[in-house]
């Protein structure tokens, strides 16, 4: 877990995870997908038979113990489990995937493969570009309200994704409670965080990974 940032909503439920840092440790057993800034989610069954070079924003581990990540370097990344750690998710959120609603998208996906509501979720979003940095143009605005009608934002120069992601998850059901933050802002922090807009070409490629897998007991068997 070294260089790893968690969070108490998940670490109190026993689920292994962390959204990286410049000092993040390489996880080679993680499964990534080739990352399109879309709203494709996948199960890491489907991701082992398809290689890991087919494209998706997010994977979810159903009663597996495959662990599952994301890349980012500024966009939000998003790690979901349910109450029992059973069922876990990654999704990665720049500004185009989430006012498509990978996010929702992704949990609608784990309640379905993992028979369970949205009510039983825990969820956390991590570092990213914030809005004190993420100043955008109409053509934003146009696609994030073209998909989120009921979402509204102060001002309208910048986006905030940790308010319009916890938006869509409220609406999917996720509880106020169950909805964690690590609201550092990438940009602001480049000394942690690689950075795309924070970095420029000094970033050479290099991006943060955020992991989780399922809980297991000592024996390596589910809850
Ligand atoms: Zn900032």
């Amino acid at each position: 877990m070294k260089g790893f940032l968690q969070h108490s909503l998940l670490t109190s439920i026993g689920v292994d995870h962390g959204f990286g840092t410049v000092a993040s440790s390489p996880r080679p057993h993680c499964l990534v997908l080739r990352q399109v800034h879309g709203t494709q989610v996948l199960s890491s069954g489907e991701c082992r038979d398809r290689g890991l070079s087919f494209e998706g924003d997010g994977l979810v581990s159903v009663a597996t113990s495959d662990e599952v990540g994301v890349f980012t370097a500024d966009c939000l990344p998003v790690l979901a489990a349910t109450e029992s750690g059973r069922v876990v998710g990654a999704f990665h959120a720049g500004w185009r995937g989430a006012a498509a609603r990978i996010v929702p998208e992704g949990i609608y996906r784990m309640a379905h493969e993992g028979q369970t509501l949205p009510t039983a979720f825990r969820v956390v979003l991590g570092p990213a570009i914030g809005p004190c940095c993420l100043t955008v143009g109409a053509e934003v605005w146009e696609a994030v309200a073209s998909k989120n009608p009921t979402y509204s934002q102060r001002q309208r120069r910048t986006l905030d994704l940790w308010e319009l992601v916890t938006h869509q998850l409220l609406e999917a059901g996720v509880p106020a409670e169950n909805i964690g933050r690590i609201s550092l802002c990438t940009r602001c922090h480049a000394d942690l965080f690689f950075s795309h807009r924070g970095w420029g070409a000094r970033r050479n490629g290099r991006s943060m990974l955020n992991y989780i897998r399922p809980w297991r007991d000592d024996r390596g068997e589910p809850r």
